[in-house]
């Protein structure tokens, strides 16, 4: 590159890092990947080592983290508390340990090598046995003093039996559980969630009210001791050890790793670990096990020469969105699905994602040949997040939902936003019900899944849910087919032959009514004790029950008053099919809360709403949004309002969270 192009570069993407650090440091809302932001600032790298000329003071290259805000006290950190150098893949590991064995002249190096933990690093300074400040790591420089926050974290030791004045740094971090119980929360207030843990840790440390980190689960692992050689310690793994000893939470992820080929082998290990671990990690960090060689290390302006940060390859991923493709469920609903470019997204190929239904495109303004991001989240279900338009080129094409059934050519009706095929025959609606009938959570018939279905439908054996039962008939033929031995079809009868013992709730579930889902199911099955009972009971009786909205019970109603389910009922009795209830109810009825109704008002610090409101229905009690003279209970949290005021003026028995956590631990106890 030229002088001046090169130049020109440098100060564009420095200025585009100063950006995103900005967004991701200071409001702890970044818009970028960190891959992205990882990648443009590589390229600076690059070119700053190119032409050091350019390499100004105040480049994001030469900075630890970000602003220091004026709203808590400024504290200098006597030793800079610095960022790590990355590396991303074999190579960089290699070059790093190189370098770090030739420095030290010597053959082999020992390492420890820890998780990374996805959060904000905090020091925390201890003198005299006591914590004095709790210190973010602001610009590396100086940090903000956000010790009443911190101290919320119950794991921190307030005082240890180590008198000499020390200081600990470490990361303090959000769980997985704990971010998506504040994230189901903030859906219930209609608040914006949080995009990661990350993001949510920082957000709750840099909060003014320390009530507001106090609520939100926060961690902490403690991972550096700064001035272990004071205390005595010259290795770090026996450092780590001292900690644990004075009562700090340490990772026990960590290893000690003699030379590079174990560093290596504990990235594949930890690559295919890291989505099990409780809490986020974004990578991997290798420090030099004995601490004295690092005043012949060194530093360089922002990181130690003694350690590395091992990035993981992104989670989300750009591919292209080739195609919309539309499928039919076996209510009818149409879901358009993307077909996308393969792509590798933590060690899967994905070329397929749903992309919910016509709205879901349309408000992340999804067109047809966008290069979009696709995020491959802890459960698995690859999910689109959104397109990349910097990328378009203008051959891209908006999606239009189309009027009819990509299956039958039935036209679609539109119910609140979803598009359905209402023709009862269309082949799609029949072998989807088939093959939730049979699945896991339904009757569970062992073998038939997905193409087995399919391929025996498309043969004509199967075509509807009794027909199953009457599949013996064909035993001969479909053994003629490919693939289907003397065992597998006789495997198959037998599972299908077990799936008439099934008890009454995943028969409803596998029934495949409208909205019923599998708890639901199991709230009816308790009640009426026969499918039969069930069916003759109309929407009036129905909406009564807890639970049993009224869509549901128009639903419910209107399955068994059409005559085509009506004699599917009837094949399946013929079947000798079991509709009765099996199972026991274990419902606890001396709790407290049996029987009782019961009233939510204020933030509870254990649980969410609708978690809670699960938990309690689930011992029995009623919970309601309306406090009356019918009510039982008020549960009030903090900042409880004007339900608590009526609970009051009623008389209502009051419960604060303390004594409901008592409740619920003697009824598990
Ligand atoms: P870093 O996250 O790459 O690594 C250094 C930090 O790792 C340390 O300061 C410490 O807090 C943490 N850490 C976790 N576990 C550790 C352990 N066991 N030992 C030592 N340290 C441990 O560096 P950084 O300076 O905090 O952040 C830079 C990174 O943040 C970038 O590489 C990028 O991925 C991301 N970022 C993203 C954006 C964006 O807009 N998306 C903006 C700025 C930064």
């Amino acid at each position: 590159m030229e002088k001046e192009a090169a130049k020109k570069r440098i100060e564009e993407l420095s200025e585009k890092l100063d950006r995103w650090n900005y967004e991701y440091y200071v409001l702890d809302n970044p818009s970028v990947e960190d891959a992205e932001y990882d990648r443009v600032m590589a390229e600076l790298i690059l070119l700053e080592n190119e032409y050091p000329e350019f390499r100004y003071k105040t480049s994001p290259s030469q900075r630890v983290g970000g602003a220091v805000l004026d709203s808590f006290e400024k504290i200098p950190h006597r030793r800079l508390m610095l960022s790590l150098g990355n590396a991303f893949n074999e190579e960089d590991i290699r070059d790093f340990d190189r370098k770090i064995r030739m420095a030290l002249h010597k053959s082999e190096v020992t390492y420890m090598g820890e998780v990374k933990i996805d959060g904000l690093g905090i020091s925390l300074l201890y003198n005299e046995g006591v914590l004095q400040h709790c210190v973010t790591r602001g610009d590396g420089n100086v940090g903000e003093d956000v010790t009443s926050n911190i101290i919320t974290i119950h794991s921190i030791p307030l005082k240890v039996k180590e008198t000499r004045p020390f200081e600990v740094r470490g990361e303090v971090y959000m769980p997985k559980a704990s971010l998506a119980k504040l994230n189901r929360e903030r859906e219930e207030k209609g608040e914006p969630l949080f995009a990661n843990a990350r993001n949510a840790a920082a957000g709750s440390v840099r909060q003014l009210d320390s009530s507001i980190a106090a609520k939100r689960g926060l961690e902490g692992f403690w991972y550096y001791l700064v001035n272990a050689r004071e205390i005595g310690e010259h290795i770090h793994s026996e450092s780590l050890d001292y900690l644990d000893e004075l009562g700090f939470r340490t990772n026990h992820e960590r290893r000690v790793l003699h030379g590079v080929e174990e560093v290596l082998a504990y990235i594949k290990e930890y690559t295919e670990k890291r989505e099990s671990l409780p809490y986020d990690i974004d990578g991997l960090v290798f420090k030099v096990d004995d601490i004295d060689s690092y005043d012949i290390l060194g530093y360089t302006a922002k990181t130690p020469k003694w350690a590395i940060a091992y990035k993981f390859p992104p989670l989300e991923v750009t591919t292209k969105l080739k195609d919309i493709f539309l499928t039919v469920g076996r209510t009818g609903r149409i879901t358009p699905n993307a077909v996308l470019e393969p792509v590798r997204v933590q060690g899967s190929l994905v070329q397929r994602a749903t992309l919910n239904n016509e709205d879901f495109i349309r408000e992340k303004g999804l067109m047809i040949g966008d290069t979009v991001v696709l995020r491959k989240a802890a459960d698995v279900i690859p999910e689109v997040v959104r397109p990349v338009k910097e990328k378009r080129d203008g051959s891209e094409v908006p999606f239009i939902m189309s009027e009819t059934c990509p299956e039958c050519g039935h036209e679609l009706t539109k119910v609140q936003g979803l598009h359905y095929c209402l023709n009862r025959d269309c082949p799609s609606r029949k072998i989807e019900a088939i093959i939730h009938y049979g699945s896991r959570d339904a009757m569970d018939i062992e073998g038939m899944g997905d193409k087995v279905v399919e391929e025996l439908f498309g043969e004509g054996f199967i075509k509807d849910i009794p027909d199953v039962y009457e599949l013996y008939n064909h035993a001969a033929r479909i053994q003629e087919l490919d693939g289907w031995g003397d065992k597998a079809i006789s495997n198959l009868l037998t599972s299908i032959e077990n799936s008439k013992t099934r008890s009454l709730e995943k028969l409803i579930f596998g029934l495949g009514i409208k909205e019923i889902g599998l708890k639901t199911a199991k709230t009816l099955a308790r009640r009426f004790k026969t499918l039969d009972d069930l069916a003759a009971t109309p929407v009036e009786e129905l909406v009564k029950i807890d639970d049993i909205g009224e869509i549901m019970a128009r639903n419910i109603a209107s399955y068994f008053a059409d005559d085509h389910h009506k004699e599917l009922i009837e094949r399946l009795r013929a079947q000798g099919v079991n509709f009765t209830y099996l199972g026991t109810d274990t419902i606890d009825t001396s709790s407290y809360f049996y029987g009782k109704t019961v009233v939510l008002t204020g933030t509870l610090s254990r649980y969410g709403r609708s978690e809670l409101t699960e938990i309690l229905e689930g011992i029995g009690a009623k919970v309601s949004g309306s406090v009356s003279k019918k009510t039982d209970c008020v549960i009030a949290g903090a900042e409880a309002g004007s339900k608590l005021d009526k609970a009051q003026a009623l008389g209502i028995k009051i419960m604060d969270e303390e004594e409901l956590l008592t409740h619920l631990s003697n009824l598990r106890g």
